[in-house]
């Protein structure tokens, strides 16, 4: 637990206010999701300056931090233990210039994603990222945690959406970094270290975000498709006909997509339930009549072929955001059993025998009707959501059937999450051991006391 006086100093340097002690702790920051955290002090700083005097002082008594942002991450990133003091940014809450000449925003880290987005379209721009939990992630913990989402396929990850950043190093120097320029070649790109670390190597409080033009037109579609093979087929017949407009471009397999569209979910059925896989496809664009005719003619290409066997189109922002909340709803699955939550990276091609052997490896393990797969498939991401139960060995059972084949085919333990505490123990998998190493130097020179979350994404031992 940490010392009564480092808690005083503290209170001294964020005021009276900005300190939570004690069991308001576990109220303020434990999540559906992350579960209980159990840390004795959570400071709220209100300015880049009292983050640098709380890491000072926390890395001068080797002092273990826990960034918070808005506690939506998968792989327990945030989770915090009784020796732990939680840094939460949710005070730094501004957003301070919007450049729309320029194409850019300045925000400071605890500001929500939909508030981005909503200050962006006020402005006629648009910040493109976007995914389910837009309402409560932050931006410095979508910076952080170097988030994907919906519109990877077009615009990229966060990594991409971020000119400039400040960030506070463990020892409490300020590095200030606020390039706005989208082109900077002077020297290391030192942004991109912090992007993705998940608090690990410093903490994020001010980043200047890269806008685009707010689209003018808006298509979402729903299709279902006989098989895998054929949603390929769609995926490339759009992304040739749209020219540069496909935005989104999301798979659901069959059973994903029954159980999300049936009692006791409020979700109503677009498409008839039974086929094969659906997809749920976006085009933004800039002509309105014309662009919704294009995706029409190429949806009715598709169906003439017998690509594709059914297709709707929204013919209002209710039935778009319908749409998308049969995709969004990913934990339906989660009243079979107490679901795990994979984010799995591999080759569209290698896709189809990678599921089929999941599948069947894991009905041996849960059962069947247990495995639900859904995903971002042009990004060659997918999720698996496995309502396996609460028996440890089963889900380290699950784990190992949809990690164990990714080396092979070149994928990844981690499309869009990242590493947290969950998939530690599964880096190795994905990143070789000269990787492993460099990303333990740069842990090391960025913090050598270990203050900056530490036991996540790398272990400094071992
Ligand atoms: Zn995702």
């Amino acid at each position: 637990m940490p010392q009564p006086e480092l808690l005083s100093d503290l209170r001294t340097i964020v005021g009276e206010r900005g300190l939570v002690t004690g069991d308001a702790v576990r109220a303020r920051a434990s999540s559906s999701w992350l579960g209980a955290v159990e840390a004795q002090g959570l400071v709220r700083p209100s300015t880049t300056a009292e983050v640098s005097q709380v890491l000072a002082l926390c890395n001068a008594r080797s002092q273990a931090v826990v960034p918070h942002g808005g506690l939506t991450g998968l792989v327990h990133g945030a989770t915090a233990g009784p020796d732990e003091i939680i840094l939460s940014l949710e005070w730094l809450n501004s957003i301070e210039r919007v450049d729309v000449a320029g194409r850019t925003m300045r925000v400071q880290a605890g500001v929500q994603l939909q508030r981005v987005q909503e200050a962006a379209d006020q402005q006629d721009l648009l910040f493109p990222l976007d995914l389910g939990a837009r309402g409560s992630a932050t931006i410095g913990g979508n910076i952080a945690t170097n988030a994907g989402g919906t519109r990877v396929v077009r615009y990229g990850m966060a990594r991409g959406l971020v000119l400039g950043l400040e960030v506070v190093l463990a020892d409490g120097t300020v590095l200030t970094s606020l390039n706005r320029m989208l082109k900077n070649n002077a020297g290391y790109d030192l942004k991109q270290l912090f992007i993705g670390s998940e608090g690990t190597l410093g903490v994020v409080t001010r980043a200047e975000l890269r806008l685009v033009v707010r689209p003018r037109s808006h298509d979402t579609a729903l299709v279902a498709a006989p098989d895998f093979a054929a949603l390929v087929r769609v995926l490339h017949h759009l992304d040739a006909g749209l020219a540069g407009q496909l935005s989104a471009f999301e798979a659901m397999w069959g059973n994903f997509y029954d159980i999300n569209t049936a009692p006791p979910t409020q979700h109503s059925a677009p498409l008839a339930r039974g086929a094969a896989m659906y997809a749920l496809i976006e085009s933004l664009g800039a002509e309105p009549v014309a662009d919704q005719a294009r995706l029409e003619g190429l949806l009715g290409e598709l169906l003439e072929a017998g690509v594709i066997t059914d297709a709707a189109l929204a013919k209002s922002d209710q039935e778009r955001r319908a749409m998308w909340a049969i995709r969004e709803d990913v934990f339906a699955v989660s009243r079979i059993a107490r679901a795990q939550a994979f984010d799995v990276s591999l080759p569209i091609d290698a896709m189809l025998d990678y599921t089929r052997q999941v599948a069947t490896d894991l009905r041996s393990i849960v059962g069947p009707e247990r495995t639900f797969i859904f995903g971002h498939l042009a990004d060659g991401n997918l999720h698996l959501v496995v309502a396996s139960g609460e028996d440890v060995a089963v889900r380290r059972r699950v784990e190992e059937v949809i990690y164990r084949p990714l080396a092979d085919i070149g994928g990844s333990v981690s499309a869009e999450h990242g590493i947290g505490t969950e998939r530690i123990d599964y880096l190795s998998w994905s990143r070789t051991p000269a990787e492993i190493e460099l990303m333990r130097t740069l842990k090391r020179a960025l913090d050598p006391r270990g203050i900056l979350n530490p036991g996540k994404v790398i272990l400094t031992k071992g």
